[in-house]
């Protein structure tokens, strides 16, 4: 068994400053529990093996949703018909997926999972949960969308508990609309669970936020890959004082994004950062301007995955505000 030393530090501080009420009896195995689970991260592997072997599985979580202040939320097992829990994983670094995800981790039987996840993250699965990649790379699927989607509604159909694992936020730019359509339509019950989306990882990468009162009071998200196919119009024209964008999947896309700036008249009143791989120790960033952008990209060593944070602060409207048309 490998050891995942994922939530040890979690629990660690959530457990120190926890108060341990004194007379309740059931208690004092609560905390001797909290007292195993603070002291190391086998303690957190024994939970998942004690989880996963014994009966009292529905105790254990009771008193790790106490510890951690989370109500259970899973769906009851029903040995007929199983259910998908679709997980985001945070931006490809472990520590950044929720209690949440990581729980319904623990409890699957078969995992689904994307690129630009963090392997490691996998490991909080049973060993004998299956893992299953169906990776999709810009343009060029592993498994066809339709496909991914028939395979769960399969696998729950047969009363397994399904974790699909989508890199960030399942509900961005992941297409989950068309797995959850596929799940409705087979009646399988399904559940949501948020993930650190690239875009909240990129800006907290760079010291900032995504919103700044006054600054930036509105965020766009955008792709990148419709940009490519139908042109920057979709997009640019969102782009207003006191707007920031943040573009996925926008390496590939960039001599449109560097065009249609400076054709909008943007180039001094937008600024350009780049975050490549955030949160991940090869990490790179880059500010530049529109017009040099594709420089910027080809030096710096900026390569996908990256989130290009197009920012015009309101300010910029006072100084060569631009004719738009
Ligand atoms: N559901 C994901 C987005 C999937 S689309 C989310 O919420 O983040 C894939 C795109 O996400 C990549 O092309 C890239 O633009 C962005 N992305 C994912 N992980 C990233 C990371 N660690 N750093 C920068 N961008 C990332």
């Amino acid at each position: 068994m490998k050891t995942f030393p994922l939530l040890q530090p979690l629990t660690g501080r959530s457990l120190a400053g926890a108060e341990t009420p004194r007379s309740a009896a059931p208690l004092r195995g609560l905390r001797r529990f909290a007292a195993r689970l603070a002291e190391s991260t086998p303690a957190v592997v024994e939970l998942s093996v004690l989880a996963r072997r014994s009966a009292s599985l529905r105790q254990l979580r009771q008193m790790a949703s106490g510890l951690w202040h989370a109500p259970d939320r899973s769906i009851p097992r029903n040995q007929q018909v199983g259910s998908v829990a679709l997980v985001g994983a945070g931006p490809g670094c472990k520590d950044l997926i929720t209690l949440r995800g990581a729980q319904r981790l623990q409890e699957a039987d078969v995992i689904f999972f994307d690129r630009l996840i963090d392997p490691e993250v996998l490991d909080l699965a049973p060993a004998n949960a299956k893992r299953i990649y169906v990776g999709k790379a810009p343009g060029c699927h592993h498994w066809p969308q339709e496909k991914i989607s028939q395979a769960l509604v399969a696998i729950a159909g047969q009363g397994q508990r399904v974790v699909r694992l989508k890199c960030g936020d399942p509900g961005v730019f992941a297409r989950g609309a068309e797995e959850i359509d596929a799940l409705d339509a087979a009646d399988i019950p399904y559940e949501i669970i948020p993930g650190v989306t690239a875009a909240s990882a990129a800006s907290a990468a760079l010291g900032g936020f995504l919103t700044e009162r006054g600054t930036c009071d509105t965020l766009v998200l955008a792709t990148g890959q419709t940009a490519k196919d139908a042109g920057n119009a979709n997009w640019i024209a969102q782009l207003q004082p006191g707007t920031r964008m943040a573009i996925y999947m926008g390496v590939g896309a960039a001599a449109n994004t560097a065009k249609a700036l400076i054709e909008a008249g943007l180039e001094k009143q937008v600024s350009i950062d780049i975050v490549s791989r955030a949160q991940q120790s090869d990490q790179v960033t880059a500010k530049c301007r529109a017009s040099t952008l594709l420089e910027t990209i080809e030096t710096s060593g900026i390569s996908n995955p990256a989130i290009m944070f197009l920012t015009w602060p309101q300010s910029a409207t006072k100084v060569n505000s631009p004719q738009r048309g």
